[in-house]
């Protein structure tokens, strides 16, 4: 199945199934890890709303849950240049943090991220991240929860957008190949 997206074609890579059931998997890895800790669950704006109120329905322990803003894509490539974080108020000292983003490609954002949010000095900082691009990737810190490691190839959907559309389509579509 394709869809268009402003001036692009895109197909079906990922259905909503099939993301529900890793989203399931996901959440049961988490709340095994934490054991009944307290967590403090950090979604990173835009990407990650969809995936973020999904997957916190999966963690069964005590949670927070709050978001944060940062963005480096403009179209379909990243600029590689990261804006400053904004919207941290939530006190993250001491505490079991996980940060939710949609997808890893460079990593050139969560590296920022993972810099910025050491500073105040969590108990541990954990990373959830749904798509990964392994082949794009541009450092060696872990990622601890990996929904799924994807092609090197621009993707939409499920709260990731092209030029801030397709969010809302509830599968994941890849860029078609002409
Ligand atoms: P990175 O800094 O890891 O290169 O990219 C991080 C951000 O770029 C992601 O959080 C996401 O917002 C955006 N991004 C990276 N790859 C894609 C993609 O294939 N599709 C969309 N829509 N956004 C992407
Ligand atoms: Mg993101
Ligand atoms: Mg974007």
């Amino acid at each position: 199945m394709n869809v268009t997206v402003k001036d692009k074609e895109f197909e079906i890579y990922l259905s909503a199934e099939e993301i529900n059931q890793r989203n399931s998997q996901l959440g049961q890895a988490i709340t095994q890890d934490f054991a009944e800790q307290e967590l403090v669950v950090l979604g990173i704006l835009n990407g990650s709303f969809v995936f973020m109120a999904d997957l916190c329905r999966h963690i069964a322990l005590p949670l927070t849950a709050t978001f944060i803003k940062i963005s480096s894509y403009a179209g379909t490539e990243s600029t590689g240049k990261v804006r400053s974080v904004l919207g941290l108020e939530e006190k993250i000292e001491g505490k079991n943090v996980l940060i939710v983003e949609d997808i890893v490609d460079t990593g050139i954002s969560m590296n920022h991220l993972l810099k910025t949010l050491s500073a105040f000095n969590p108990a541990k900082l954990s990373i959830v991240t749904l798509l990964h691009k392994p082949e794009a990737f541009q450092f060696n810190y872990a990622l601890d929860y990996v929904g799924f490691e994807i092609p090197n190839k621009f993707v939409v959907g499920y709260g990731l957008d092209y030029d801030g559309l397709g969010r809302n389509l509830p599968g994941i579509y890849q860029l078609s190949t002409p």
